[in-house]
């Protein structure tokens, strides 16, 4: 930057603003603390200036200014500024701090967070002039790379996924000078969630927000930067509570001791789904090209992590449903073949260890194909899907129902010796027989039960039982045979 100019040491500056009434207003506010104020509408009038005479300070109000149109011509501003010399302040809106970072990337800019009232307006230039640029300093560079080797660790330990938002939040307190750090993300389109929070303890964002509900819809959205940041995918950098327009909000901050928050946009996913990092200070904190360029790099890490935690929740619902519909009859909904012989073992296996009974029942639909010729195959279905309800309806929560052929069925009761098995595959048999079926006439079953004996292998029990089910079926149907050991 230069020294103000020789003939005073008053500087000359230029103040760049679309708006006109913010012209008028700064050239009758701080006229009379520059030897020249020159005040202009463009991007171009401003760098004639600057190229045809000296100019110490040049403020670019960027209230009015689009970031997506005029960030090239402001960017190329700040080239030729730095050309020249001049010292760049940028005023930007509290809800469009990106331009910062932006403008960052073509030269040194300090900046300022609108709204700001015209005198504080014109002590702020001033002060800027004095002051210049803070320079990031060996320290604070070694800080910053720390929370960045800090938050790698925290998304590197996957075989933890259920705690990384804890953990990432814990990272952003070590942020130099954070007080209080939470992660929200966007669940739903109106469904901003509270993932995680760390730091000032007695700080809880729920209570100071309130609930999750209401968040997108919440008057504050356009207020608070954590939410501003979710829901536009604007960094937001309130510097004084009272600047977000919302005195209950600043009050609640102001009661934490919270004085400054910054929210930054997170991208969850390629398209449009976003969270934020917000973070919240107890003191004043001016950020440094540095501290921009790091914020950023957080923010990808966390949204990396959050969505590192949302595609192993996925793959885990996909493996559960997947192994659901391995182990599931599609027609009944109970346990297929497959899945009723590792039941059988299992239970086979825990009745031997605690010397339990285990009681194996099998049944069959009594003359089944007459349903079937005479009333078609889909009234047949609906019946084996009666069957298999009105017997789920008579068993114990720990006895399984399993669908083991066409027609036929078996039930593997544990703790039930061969006794009580007999009146289970009896109360089978009742029920079914007592059901009105929609479509056909009544139906019965035939049933073998049995008891896994001393150290009997489950297929021979299967095969004992299987051979008492045919007898019932040879004593006539409709009726229950014991297992002979
Ligand atoms: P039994 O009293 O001796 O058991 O006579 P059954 O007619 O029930 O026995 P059989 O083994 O002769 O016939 C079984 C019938 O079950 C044959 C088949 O049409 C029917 N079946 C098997 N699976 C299904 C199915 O998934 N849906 C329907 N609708 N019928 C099935
Ligand atoms: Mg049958």
């Amino acid at each position: 930057m230069s020294a103000p100019s020789a003939a005073s040491s008053l500087p000359v500056a230029v103040f760049l603003s679309p708006e006109p009434a913010r012209r008028d207003a700064f050239r009758h506010g701080c006229g009379g603390r520059f030897l020249r104020l020159l005040v202009v509408e463009s991007a171009e009038q401003a760098a004639e200036l600057m190229a045809s005479e000296s100019v110490d300070l040049l403020v670019l109000e960027l209230e009015g200014y689009n970031r997506g149109l005029d960030l090239a011509a402001l960017g190329q501003l700040v080239v030729s500024a730095s050309g020249h010399n001049t010292a760049v302040l940028a005023v930007c809106p509290f809800t469009h701090a990106s331009w910062i970072p932006a403008l960052n990337r073509y030269g040194p800019v300090d900046y300022a967070i609108a709204p700001l009232l015209d005198e504080a307006m014109c002590d702020v230039a001033a002060e800027h002039l004095q002051r210049g640029g803070s320079a990031a300093t060996p320290a604070s560079l070694r800080a910053l790379l720390a929370v960045r080797t800090r938050m790698q660790d925290a998304i590197a330990d996957i075989d933890d996924l259920a705690r990384m938002p804890a953990r990432v939040c814990a990272t952003l307190a070590s942020f130099p000078g954070v007080a209080h750090a939470a992660l929200f993300e966007m669940k739903a389109s109106d469904d901003l969630q509270l993932v995680g929070q760390a730091g000032k303890d007695g700080l809880d964002m729920e209570r100071l927000l309130g609930p999750a509900a209401e968040r997108a819809r919440s008057p504050w959205r356009h207020a608070f930067p954590g939410l501003v940041a979710a829901l536009s995918g604007e960094l937001c950098l309130l510097d004084a509570p009272e600047k977000a327009g919302e005195p209950e909000l600043a009050m609640n901050l102001l009661t934490q001791d919270i004085h400054m928050v910054l929210g930054i946009p997170v991208r969850l996913s390629g398209g449009a789904e976003r969270g934020s990092i917000c973070l919240m200070f107890e003191q004043q904190h001016w950020f440094s090209p540095e501290d921009f360029a790091t914020l950023a790099a957080l923010a990808q890490l966390a949204g990396f992590a959050l969505r590192t935690a949302e595609m192993a929740r996925d793959t885990e619902q996909l493996a559960a449903q997947v192994t659901r519909l391995a182990t599931t009859d599609a027609l009944t909904g109970v346990a297929n073949r497959r899945r009723g012989e590792e039941l059988l073992m299992q239970e086979a296996r825990r009745a031997r260890r605690y010397h339990a009974p285990l009681a194996l029942i099998a049944f069959d639909i009594d003359r089944f194909r007459q349903v079937n010729d005479r009333y078609g195959h889909a009234v047949g279905d609906l019946a084996l899907r009666t069957v298999a309800a009105v017997v789920g309806g008579v068993l114990r929560s720990s006895d399984q129902l399993v669908r083991t052929g066409g027609e036929t069925f078996a039930v593997i009761a544990p703790h039930t010796s061969a006794i009580d098995g007999l009146k289970v595959a009896e109360k089978i048999r009742a029920a079914v027989a007592g059901t009105d079926f929609a479509g056909c006439d009544r139906l019965t079953i035939s049933a073998g039960v049995g008891q896994l004996t001393g150290d009997e292998d489950p297929d021979k029990l299967t095969l004992r039982v299987d051979a008492a089910l045919a007898r019932a079926k040879r004593a006539g149907r409709n009726c229950v045979e014991l297992a002979m050991s």
